[in-house]
């Protein structure tokens, strides 16, 4: 027996889910998150997925991969200018993106399949079943080599997709609205780093995708850029300290902004406290849901612009939509909430939590492929019209955008040359007239043709799109009988032998693989004692006798050569040492922190606690 999951496999998060006795279930580790951060993270001795790579990403920056949802299916080309985003390199090739960590190349779609193949582990250890079939959520405006890309992830984790689906669609799944018997529905999902909004139309039962637009580049981390940039400005002011080139000050603030930006989600005001002791001081700040408010503002006007132009490309006014979903965590701050419900006229459906409704409605899907549900079938759009390069230079389309799918095309071509045996087919995406100015997607070419005269022999060329998205196209000479069908693969997709050595590898590897994982672990665990007790020493100096201090600097020297090794056991003995060593100066830290920290906890209780 096996078990069907819904995965959401997000930017900045990933989740898995699945279907009991008709509830959906999120599945959390053994620690209780259900959040996995899609961060992959290489180092000499293994490979680390989740928290422990995102906990390494400011140490070792060039060797931590994240956000590589922005390459999939990609070219190098197509992300040049993406490039300056990413700490770690993305090798210059005609072809597939390729990342270099070390001395080894890897593809987007590996590293997607090490957070695949974790959430499968995860679900496994859950469930106590195998689970070897998913349902796979990508943007609706994924193109075809990106959902090609996803399907090849999937596979090489050991996963067999049986559906790409679209993230709007899984939402509105979620929320159960393919029970409504006719209408539109609105998807606004802001995330950290994305903003995409979808128009759907739902008739019978039947979800169709009919518009989509977004920002590849706003989220919740600008919400938090911006928070920070006032901060800088204001320490500039009450302290006289520019803290602009202090990197660890800067991500200090960075997480400060991002905590105080979600209590105020649910409060209306609060403190800030970072402490900067290498500045030689304590920086701490109230901050109101009305400051936040001014600051961010201009950034939730840059989503409503976006919404007005995929309205307008679904041929709806605002207040013609008929239901709103919220999905993406930024969507918990009450003036997106607000601001969004201005522009459609209703409240918008935020009953779920708005992190994992993505995920709900993958595994609700799953249980629809399984047979749990039936009666619906789900479709989606194509977001980007497909056509091929005719004489001249110019794209021939055979489907528009926003076709909904499953769907085909089919048109008649010709040659331009007289005795022309062989015709080379271009298949292109985008909405310009000139190849050029669209994307390349395929090439191919059909031969065997018998030489007639330009104009002569009648190639059709037939398109199909299935439920996946993902396009197949045929050509056949009609005159002579003789027919030649082709199937594409998209130009940045991988080859099936690629696929298959990356299959091979990740079982050749599996069990170092896991040894490195808890060296890793143990020396992540100790560099985080070593920077807590340096901090604490700081700190702490003039509180605690010599003594004492010449302790703890033994017992630090001695993890900080534990940790250069690699005896796991050795590493958390040392760790552990440390701590002991530690305790008093912890206690008399807390007793003087306590003392500044009385105002602030007032705040906070007498407005409850926030509900995250
Ligand atoms: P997602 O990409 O959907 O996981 O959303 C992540 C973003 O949501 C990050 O920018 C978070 O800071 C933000 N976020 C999470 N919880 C809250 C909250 N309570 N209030 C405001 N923003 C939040």
């Amino acid at each position: 027996m096996s078990r069907i999951v819904g995965i959401d496999l997000g930017t900045t998060n990933s989740l898995v889910a699945y279907m009991e006795g008709g509830f959906p279930r999120v599945i959390p580790d053994a620690e209780g998150h259900v959040l996995l951060p899609s961060v992959v993270g290489f180092t000499a001795d293994g490979i680390l997925v989740g928290d422990a790579a995102k906990r390494q990403l400011v140490r070792n920056p060039t060797r931590t991969i994240y956000s590589v949802k922005r390459l999939m299916g990609k070219g190098y080309e197509d992300v040049k200018k993406e490039l300056r985003y990413f700490p770690f390199h993305v090798v210059p090739s005609d072809e597939v993106v390729k990342i270099r960590v070390a001395d080894r190349e890897v593809t987007p779609p590996e590293v997607s399949a090490l957070i695949l193949r974790a959430l499968k582990e995860r679900a496994e250890a859950h469930l106590g079943l195998p689970v070897t079939k998913a349902v796979i959520t990508v943007p609706a405006y994924f193109n075809d080599s990106q959902r090609q890309a996803t399907k090849d992830a999937g596979r090489i984790a050991g996963l067999e997709v049986l559906r790409i689906v679209n993230e709007p669609t899984a939402a509105s799944l979620a929320y159960g609205l393919h029970r409504l018997k006719e209408g539109t529905v609105a998807v606004y999902d802001l995330g950290g780093g994305t903003f995409d909004i979808s128009i759907l139309r739902v008739k019978d039962g039947i979800f169709e995708v009919l518009a989509t637009n977004g920002n590849t580049h706003l989220g919740g981390d600008d919400f938090d850029r911006a928070v920070v940039d006032w901060l800088l400005a204001d320490i500039k002011a009450r302290h006289g300290a520019d803290l602009r080139a202090d990197l660890e000050a800067l991500q200090e603030l960075r997480l400060g902004a991002e905590a105080a930006k979600c209590r105020l989600s649910f409060e209306e005001r609060t403190v800030l406290t970072i402490p900067l002791p290498q500045h030689g001081f304590t920086y701490r700040r109230e901050i109101s849901r009305a400051e936040l408010e001014t600051l961010i503002e201009p950034l939730v006007q840059q989503t409503l612009g976006p919404c007005r132009l995929a309205l307008a490309d679904a041929g709806l006014s605002a207040n013609a939509v008929d239901e709103v979903v919220l999905v993406g965590g930024s969507t918990r701050v009450p003036l997106v909430k607000r601001r969004v419900q201005e522009l459609f006229g209703k409240t918008p459906h935020s009953q779920l939590n708005p992190d994992e409704v993505v995920a709900v409605g993958a595994a609700v899907q799953a249980d629809i492929l399984a047979g749990g549900i039936t009666n619906m079938l789900l479709l989606d759009v194509t977001p980007l019209s497909l056509g091929i390069e005719t004489l001249g230079g110019v794209m021939s389309v055979l489907t528009p955008r926003n076709m909904t799918i499953p769907t085909s095309a089919k048109e008649l071509f010709t040659t331009s040359v007289d005795g022309q045996t062989v015709v080379d087919m271009h298949v292109l995406q985008g909405e310009r007239e000139l190849v050029k100015d669209n994307r390349s997607l395929a090439r191919f070419e059909l031969s065997g043709i018998d030489p007639m005269p330009a104009g002569m022999p009648r190639i059709e060329v037939t398109f199909l799109i299935d439920a996946n998205g993902i396009l197949q196209v045929n050509a056949r000479e009609l005159r002579t009988g003789k027919a030649a069908s082709i199937e594409v693969k998209p130009s940045y997709g991988l080859t099936d032998t690629e696929v298959e050595r990356m299959i091979e590898e990740s079982f050749v590897h599996a069990e170092e693989d896991v040894a490195s994982r808890l060296l890793i672990e143990a020396r992540n665990e100790a560099d985080t004692v070593i920077r807590a007790t340096e901090r604490a020493l700081g700190q702490g100096s003039g509180l605690i006798g010599q003594e004492e201090t010449a302790q703890i600097n033994g017992a630090l020297a001695a993890l900080k050569a534990a940790r250069d090794g690699s005896d796991r056991d050795a590493i958390r003995a040392a760790t552990e040492r440390l701590n002991q060593a530690t305790l008093h100066l912890a206690e008399v830290l807390m007793d003087s922190a306590l003392k500044e920290a009385l105002t602030a906890k007032r705040v906070t209780e007498a407005l409850g606690k926030p509900e995250r």
